[in-house]
């Protein structure tokens, strides 16, 4: 059945989106192009002027792309009319469409199609909501790799590699009398050291995706007056900043996404650092510890032209252990307080020292940032980086799976009893391309997408 896309909110031009079998029918019955051509005369990927019709009354003046199967984003028929943008609109050639025998589209369903009608394979679908909802460049580049096939291309070379040996295993269940068990169990063995490997690297590729994915969670404490609003400041006023604000795991808190020289931050609780402006309201100690309770990184600011009060060394203990940056604030202004001050040496080992006021040093703090994450290490180009959770989770369990696949082989089972194991890999990572997944998660993963993609 054919699926329409509708687009909500004014702009210049509005898409219906349709894919099908019988789209181009449908679209017959209310699109006259111009040139008057058959619908069989009209090549795929191509864009025709015209307008649509009701009743002999034009409604609109549009423009419509054809893709016919299979060289379509659905591997449908499939067309787009582009029309006047505004809710009246498009709201009317969607009815339009919608009376000539077409369905609404379920959010994910182009997507959905392209992965059951096997264009795409369910980690390439995956990807592309991420690039859609990408928050920085290397979000959305990372999505576009993904999109491209390249970690499914990774996940069929580690299928490859168990499959070359599983034939093998199956040659000497079915020929028992030769006896080459020894041989084949030396195999298996190289291949699992392998898999495992590759899957232990994937895994750990990991850590990097969460931070493009979701940023390095950042907590900025210090006692009242350090400087941690103007930190904030000078952090968001930088030029290169792209802020994207969103609620926070909290009530009342406002969490904000920056990126910078391609370094994703999401600062917590920046609404309590805003809102802190009046002596009454600045934040205490007690709501420092909550916030670097969840943070995965945490700078803490201190004023130098001040001694460590008591409320400072609670906060120095609080970072020990952790991933944390000292910043000692305030340079423009005569400093009481050393940056070789045992106190601040024994915290940290990354102290640096800068203006907030003056927006100096920030270039360090990022420095210290990429240092601390090694995100210089972060090659996008060449690594793969896992930034599912779905697949991470299925990663870990074939990795869980290689282990115990070892074990069986180490106890010298019999071949049959192994391969039943090596299955079981097979079958996590035919989970994560969505060779064997079922119905159930295929839809809650649709499910999330947005309407028309
Ligand atoms: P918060 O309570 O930790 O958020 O501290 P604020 O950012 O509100 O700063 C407290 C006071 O210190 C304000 O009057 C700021 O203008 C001042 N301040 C912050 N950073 C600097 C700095 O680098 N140099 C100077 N001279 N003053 C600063």
């Amino acid at each position: 059945m054919p699926q329409y896309l509708r687009l909500l909110g004014i702009g210049g031009i509005g898409i219906i989106r349709m894919s099908g079998q019988d789209c181009f029918k449908i679209l017959d019955k209310i699109f006259q192009p111009k040139t008057k051509q058959q619908i069989e005369n009209i090549k795929g990927y191509t864009i025709k002027y015209g307008n649509i019709i009701e009743k002999g009354e034009v409604i609109d003046e549009v423009l419509v792309s054809y893709f016919k199967e299979p060289k379509s984003y659905t591997t449908e028929n499939m067309c787009e009319i582009n029309s006047h943008g505004g809710n009246v609109m498009v709201r009317k050639i969607l009815e339009m469409c919608l009376e000539n025998g077409a369905e609404l589209a379920e959010p994910g369903e182009f997507t959905k199609r392209a992965f059951l009608n096997g264009r795409i394979d369910l980690l390439q679908a995956e990807s592309v909501m991420d690039v859609i909802h990408a928050k920085s460049e290397r979000e959305a580049k990372t999505g576009i790799k993904q999109l491209e096939g390249i970690l499914s291309k990774q996940i069929a070379e580690i299928k490859q590699d168990i499959l070359d040996v599983m034939i093998n295993i199956e040659v000497a269940i079915d020929y028992p009398e030769y006896d080459v068990d020894d041989v084949t169990n030396q195999q298996i063995m190289d291949m699992l050291i392998k898999v495992e490997d590759k899957l232990l690297k994937l895994e750990k590729s990991f850590d990097n995706g969460k931070i493009i994915k979701e940023g390095i969670k950042t907590a900025i404490i210090g006692k009242p007056n350090a400087g941690k609003s103007s930190l904030l400041n000078a952090i968001l006023k930088e030029d290169r900043a792209i802020v994207t604000e969103y609620a926070g795991t909290t009530r009342d808190t406002i969490e904000e996404f920056v990126t910078i020289n391609g370094i994703p931050l999401k600062l917590i609780d920046t609404a309590g650092i805003r809102k802190a402006k009046d002596e009454v309201e600045k934040i205490g100690i007690a709501k420092s510890r909550e916030i670097a309770k969840e943070a995965d990184l945490v700078i803490a600011i201190f004023d130098v032209t001040c001694e460590l009060t008591p409320e400072d060394l609670e906060i120095l203990e609080l970072i020990k252990d952790r991933k944390s940056i000292i910043i000692l604030n305030k340079m423009d202004l005569e400093a009481v307080l050393k940056e070789d001050d045992p106190r601040i040496q024994k915290a940290s080992n990354h102290i640096i020292k800068i203006s907030a006021l003056n927006y100096r040093g920030i270039d360090k703090l990022y420095e210290e940032i990429t240092n601390l994450f090694q995100l210089n290490e972060i090659n996008l180009d060449n690594e793969i980086v896992i930034t599912n959770i779905r697949h991470k989770n299925l990663i870990s369990k074939a990795i869980k799976n290689v282990k115990k696949t070892k074990e069986t082989v180490e106890n010298k089972m019999p071949l049959d009893i192994i391969a039943i194991f090596i299955k079981d890999i097979l079958e996590d990572l035919g989970n994560i391309t969505g060779e064997v997944v079922s119905e159930d998660i295929i839809n809650e993963i649709f499910s999330k997408f947005c309407l028309g993609k």
